[in-house]
């Protein structure tokens, strides 16, 4: 089973997008997928027609009273299981600070045995929070959407420099994947981003798969819908289906 996180400091680069269509494409194929939201802004929750009213019943609760995971997951229409976020998520730093206790917090919830059968795919919020830190820390893999813009790019430097200053506490390099998103290559911009990525970040942590710019994509959390059942023929659901491909492929999705 493996757990995924998308993060990037940088808001509106595609990590909601990759989060949502990751699990959809999970959920075409295996078995259930777990979806973990924890951006107070509950994008995910609300693409996912799951916004509760009450914290308590968010991932709040399990934060703030140990609350089991599983006791605020909801089955979703489309049959991914959810665990919703809450705008009180916000209030965590504060309320926990960011010891080791805390920060391992989802990570010993996720890797208790029999905790969960499918994969998991938590959707960060941009900044480096106790949120994002917890979902550092139980992650086998980071997925770190980088879109065809300029400051997107810097936001990947700023990716790179915040994980290898957590190196030193897991002793190892953290494995993870860039994945470049609002890729149009009619747009010059594109190219340059995709040069300059190959040479900021190593070749091997770099995606195959690039996510294009799509209407479609953009389109499809407004009705509520994955990509692969809003528009299934389109060059998105194309997209995302290779990028989940690839990361099977690569023994990183179990
Ligand atoms: P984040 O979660 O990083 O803030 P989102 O996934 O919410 O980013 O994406 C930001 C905006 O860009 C959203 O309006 C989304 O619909 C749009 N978007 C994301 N990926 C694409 C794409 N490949 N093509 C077109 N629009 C996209
Ligand atoms: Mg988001």
């Amino acid at each position: 089973m493996s757990i995924i996180a998308v993060f990037n400091q940088k808001g509106g680069v595609g990590k909601t997008t990759t989060a949502l269509n990751l699990l959809a494409a999970i959920g075409q194929r295996k078995q259930r997928p777990l979806g973990i939201d924890l951006d107070p802004q509950c994008h995910l929750s609300h693409i996912f027609g799951v916004q509760p009213k009450a914290a308590d019943e968010s991932v709040y609760s399990f934060f703030v009273r140990q609350r089991p995971l599983d006791e605020v997951a909801q089955v979703t229409a489309s049959g991914v299981i959810l665990c919703p976020a809450h705008l009180e998520l916000a209030k965590l730093d504060t309320l926990l600070g960011k010891g080791v206790n805390v920060v391992t917090r989802l990570r010993q919830a996720l890797r208790a045995p029999g905790a969960t059968p499918g994969p998991v795919v938590i959707d960060c919020c941009p900044l480096l929070n106790v949120l994002s830190l917890n979902a550092i820390f139980a992650a086998d893999l980071l997925l770190v959407p980088v879109s065809a813009d300029f400051l997107s790019l810097q936001g990947a430097e700023q990716v790179e420099r915040a994980l290898n200053a957590l190196e030193p506490v897991f002793k190892q390099r953290l494995p993870r994947r860039y994945v470049l998103t609002r890729y149009d290559m009619r747009r010059r911009m594109s190219g340059a981003v995709v040069e300059r990525m190959a040479q900021i970040l190593r070749p091997d942590e770099i995606c195959v798969t690039r996510i294009r710019e799509n209407v479609k994509l953009a389109e499809s959390p407004s009705v509520g819908l994955d990509i692969f059942r809003h528009a299934p023929g389109s060059r998105g659901a194309r997209d995302y289906a290779e990028l989940y491909e690839e990361l099977l492929g690569a023994g990183l999705l179990q």
